[in-house]
């Protein structure tokens, strides 16, 4: 495969990858994108869902002077109507389970419950006592999740009476049922496994769309979601996880709900942000698939394109019978042979031989035999031949052999060489065969066609002389 082509592909590859990259990247990020806009609208819904609590309280406050909060009531008349105006607002207001009013000490002087009167908070160490008298001047204060009596999840929410010089005098109490979560949350549709929980700082959950009833009230033990419940700075966290809830693949966006003690969680199903970058890598799958096709396909044309060119020039170049050069190959390499040997001052021989009485052979042995020794002769010639020496059949019973780097000396040891070693060769039972050979080395100015005609003409006299014999030309 050419440089060329080869850094072709690697461009393509490397676009090709760093574009899914990219696009993988980017789904997840507009995923992440959706659930944090997501997270934010509800912590707005969840912190503005207080507003109404907070309103009631303030109002319930201000209609209590503080010499009022007192147990036991020094005037009960006017201690019950407080309390029926209590119970009364506690039926107009949603989601509010009870409403009462503390002293400084956090004794309940009212409720609408009715049965704590007298209770003291902070002996029993509630939770809104402890919240309630710990920083009064800092406003409303919302307790953890707890499960009350009725097996529902509860918060409290104080506010506190303060005289003139901010001292506390006492506070109003709300308690909330929290099971207006779960309501609005299962108002909202999801799709694709996408998920919306709220969590208290404690981890457990309150509310979860779509909805796990076994979950609900369980404390979820997962590392980012417990640091952000513990941590006060944070308010935001996005990450990607398989749920510790469903087990279902998502990209999160966890948020603090303002200034309450609640973490909303959203939840992106990554398969499905990742379904259309799904689609891309069956794309990129196809379509590499089809390069490495088309370049399988164009390298095993262009291996067969070149053994056939390779089959066709051997065809071109090779005597069929005996497997050495023929007489056109002999031709072009003897050419150059005799022009680099010429310029390099190094000597070159020619020799040419001939089967004597060749003709009988195939009279009397026939054709098939006569084929037989002129392989044998052939493989003999390459035996005997060194690497560089070129061997070609002539035609008919003739060969011819270009011997480089060699002068008349060494063309002549070989000649001999070479009749020896056929002096010991029987083609059939106690048959001979002999050789006449004519050799020609080079001489400044000499071309092809000269060798040629002297190593010929020596190979005439070599027959005239008797046959199996060399002569120098
Ligand atoms: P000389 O000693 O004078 O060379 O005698 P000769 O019989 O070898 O010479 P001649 O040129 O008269 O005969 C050559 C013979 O070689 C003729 C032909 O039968 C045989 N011959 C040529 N090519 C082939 C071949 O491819 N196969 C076989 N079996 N014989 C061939
Ligand atoms: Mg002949
Ligand atoms: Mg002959």
């Amino acid at each position: 495969m050419g440089s060329s082509r080869k850094a072709l592909i690697i461009i393509i590859l490397t676009i090709g990858i760093s574009q899914l990259i990219h696009n993988y990247q980017s789904a997840l990020d507009t995923a992440t994108e959706r659930a944090n806009s997501r997270s934010f609208l509800v912590a707005e819904w969840v912190d503005k869902s207080f507003d109404l609590t907070k309103f009631v309280l303030r109002e319930t406050a201000k209609n209590f002077d503080p010499s009022e909060l007192v147990y036991p009531t020094p005037d009960p008349e006017r201690h019950q109507q407080q309390t029926e105006e209590l119970i009364d607002t506690v039926s107009r207001t949603p989601n509010l389970v009870f409403l009462g009013m503390l002293d400084d000490q956090c004794i309940v002087t009212h409720t609408t419950i009715g049965i704590n009167l007298g209770f003291d908070g902070i002996e029993h160490q509630r939770e809104y006592c402890k919240l309630a008298l710990s920083e009064p001047l800092s406003g409303y204060k919302l307790s953890n999740m707890f499960v009350s009596v009725d097996n529902t999840m509860n918060v409290t929410m104080s506010y506190p009476l303060l005289s003139d010089d901010g001292t506390l005098q006492g506070f109003a109490l709300a308690g909330l049922d929290l099971g207006f979560f779960q309501q609005w949350l299962d108002l909202i549709e999801l799709d694709n496994h996408n998920s919306i929980t709220i969590y208290d700082l404690n981890s457990r959950m309150l509310a979860r769309n779509p909805l796990i009833v076994s979950s609900i009230g369980t404390q979820v033990t997962e590392q980012h979601l417990n640091r952000m419940a513990s941590s006060t700075s944070e308010r935001l966290f996005s990450h990607r996880l398989a749920s510790p809830v469903d087990n279902i693949d998502r990209v999160w966006s966890l948020r603090r709900i303002g200034y309450l003690p609640f973490i909303v969680v959203v939840g992106e199903a990554t398969n499905h942000a990742l379904q259309n970058w799904q689609q891309l890598l069956i794309l990129y799958i196809f379509a590499g698939l089809t390069l490495c096709a088309a370049i399988l396909f164009a390298t095993y044309e262009y291996i067969r394109n070149l053994r056939q060119a390779m089959t066709m020039r051997h065809l071109a170049i090779t005597d069929p019978l005996t497997g050495v050069a023929n007489r056109r190959y002999f031709n072009e390499v003897a050419s150059l042979n005799i022009a680099r040997n010429a310029r390099n001052g190094l000597p070159l021989s020619l020799l040419i031989l001939d089967l004597d009485h060749f003709k009988k052979v195939n009279d009397i042995h026939g054709h098939a035999t006569g084929d037989r020794v002129l392989v044998d002769i052939a493989n003999m010639l390459q035996s005997l031949c060194r690497e560089t020496d070129v061997i070609a059949r002539w035609g008919g019973e003739e060969f011819t052999l270009l011997l480089p780097d060699t002068d008349q000396k060494g063309a002549t040891t070989f000649a001999q060489r070479l009749a020896d070693s056929l002096s010991t060769y029987r083609f059939i039972d106690d048959k001979t065969i002999t050789i006449s050979q004519g050799i020609a080395t080079y001489q400044p100015g000499d071309t092809i066609e000269s060798l040629l005609k002297r190593a010929d003409k020596a190979l005439y006299q070599a027959k005239e002389k008797g046959r199996n014999r060399f002569e120098l030309g």
